[in-house]
């Protein structure tokens, strides 16, 4: 049976874009449909006009050069020789009103006591609480890991599964350690979108999927319905529940999916001229029971006229003015100075115990299904963790290739 399109996917995040990217390197003729009206989803660069250009990052902000599969789609995009090194700044702890160094909070004879676990302990099936815990001791975990960990994912870290958090990987040497792009990281996924080979539609509002013969038929708002022979989900794990097809081959995944959780951020971005500001460069703040978990400069790519910053606060916690003040007072900044604000909804996977016997469940459902599903809630959130899965799916709906 001909169909539109060889593979359709939904969602155009880093897991989605790079699902087409595979697909449309193949020859396969591929189609993305995104709802919101950019793509990118958590990779978002927010650029001023009016402060000429100067943008700062609200979500995803680092790529490593352990980032093989990243590292493969620049090769691709010939991006590779675009990369900026990141200046090398600190974080600071925001604690009691005040910000202080990230040593005030450990206790070193604790750590050098605990440190020898760390080559012996088992992280699998572990929480993070658990598995950190007792390689760096308890102390140590209560007054500065947690925090640390919390601002890196943006939710309570406890109950994370501590597989899902810093996986090894190689390095690529011929890149800098850790790297960002002139324009941030958002240059990643709207290059992998400009791709002639690539259609990508943004705005596409999905009534539902179903299932046609072996592919897929997309049926959108708009009364429209587009064809395709293999389908990829890329969307968060409720949007997936939601999308999968009705047909009770997919029941059981519906299901499994149904039960992961999403943690909500209200990112507030604010920018100021470097004379308004008198704080030394900073990579960020780690927040220590506060109403948000953490904020992240833009300091690591200094511009000659304004900084930037990203606070990450917990949902339902302040209003918007309270958030705006809390984030003034820890850059110890006077809110009528600041040069432009935007409000970002972020949305990351709240991951926990047992998820990974989850997604073997999942792999066990979708088996010899023309249908894939992606994202930052397989393996980790970070875009190689996501980029990892979409190729994993890639090769079993596609086969390896050359
Ligand atoms: C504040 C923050 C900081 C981070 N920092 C880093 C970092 O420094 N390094 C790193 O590696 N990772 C970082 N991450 C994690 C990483 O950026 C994300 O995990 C990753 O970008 C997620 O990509 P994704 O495509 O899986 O999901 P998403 O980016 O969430 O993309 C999902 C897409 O699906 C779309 N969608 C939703 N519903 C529908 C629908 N019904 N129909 C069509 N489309 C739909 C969404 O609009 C979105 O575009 C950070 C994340 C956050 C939030």
């Amino acid at each position: 049976m001909s169909t539109d399109f060889d593979h359709i996917v939904i969602g155009a995040g880093i897991s989605g874009l790079g699902a087409a990217h595979f697909s449309a390197r193949r020859g396969l003729s591929t189609l993305v449909l995104e709802s919101s009206d950019r793509v990118g989803g958590c990779i978002n660069s927010p650029s001023f006009a009016a402060l000429d250009g100067f943008w700062t990052e609200a979500g995803g902000h680092t790529c490593f050069n352990s980032y093989g599969h990243m590292l493969s789609i620049l090769d691709d995009l010939d991006l590779t020789r675009q990369v900026q090194p990141k200046l090398k700044v600190g974080y600071k702890l925001w604690k009691d009103g005040k910000r202080r160094s990230i040593l005030s909070a450990l206790h070193l004879f604790e750590a050098a006591r605990s440190i020898p676990k760390l080559f012996k302990e088992p992280k699998d099936g572990r929480s993070v609480r658990d598995y950190y815990g007792a390689v760096l001791g308890q102390r140590n975990y209560q007054d500065l890991l947690q925090h640390a960990f919390q601002a890196v994912i943006c939710q309570p870290a406890d109950d994370y599964p501590a597989e899902a958090l810093f996986r090894r990987k190689p390095r690529r040497k011929d890149v800098i350690k850790a790297f960002t792009f002139a324009e941030g990281i958002e240059a990643i996924p709207t290059a992998i979108a400009a791709q002639k080979t690539l259609d990508v539609r943004t705005g596409q509002q999905i009534e539902r999927l179903e299932s046609e013969g072996e592919g897929f038929r997309v049926r959108l708002q708009d009364g429209t319905a587009i064809s395709t022979a293999h389908l990829t989900l890329a969307v968060p794990p409720d949007v997936a529940a939601t999308l999968l097809p009705a047909e009770s081959a997919f029941e059981t995944a519906r299901t499994l999916v149904a039960g992961i959780g999403m943690a909500e951020i209200e990112t507030l971005v604010l920018v100021f001229r470097q004379t308004d500001l008198d704080l030394p460069p900073i990579a960020g703040l780690i927040a220590v029971e506060d109403a948000f978990y953490s904020a992240v400069s833009r300091d690591f790519l200094p511009d000659a006229q304004y900084r930037g910053f990203a606070f990450h606060f917990r949902p339902g916690t302040l209003d918007a003015d309270a958030q705006v003040r809390r984030a003034c007072q820890a850059l110890g900044a006077a809110p009528e100075r600041i040069a432009a604000q935007v409000y970002v909804h972020n949305r990351l996977p709240a991951l926990r115990h047992g998820h990974f016997q989850l997604v073997e469940q999942l792999d066990a459902a979708l088996a010899g299904t023309r249908l894939a599903l992606t994202g930052n809630w397989f393996l980790g959130v970070s875009m190689e963790d996501a980029l990892t899965r979409s190729h994993s799916e890639h090769v079993r709906l596609f086969g390896a290739g050359a």
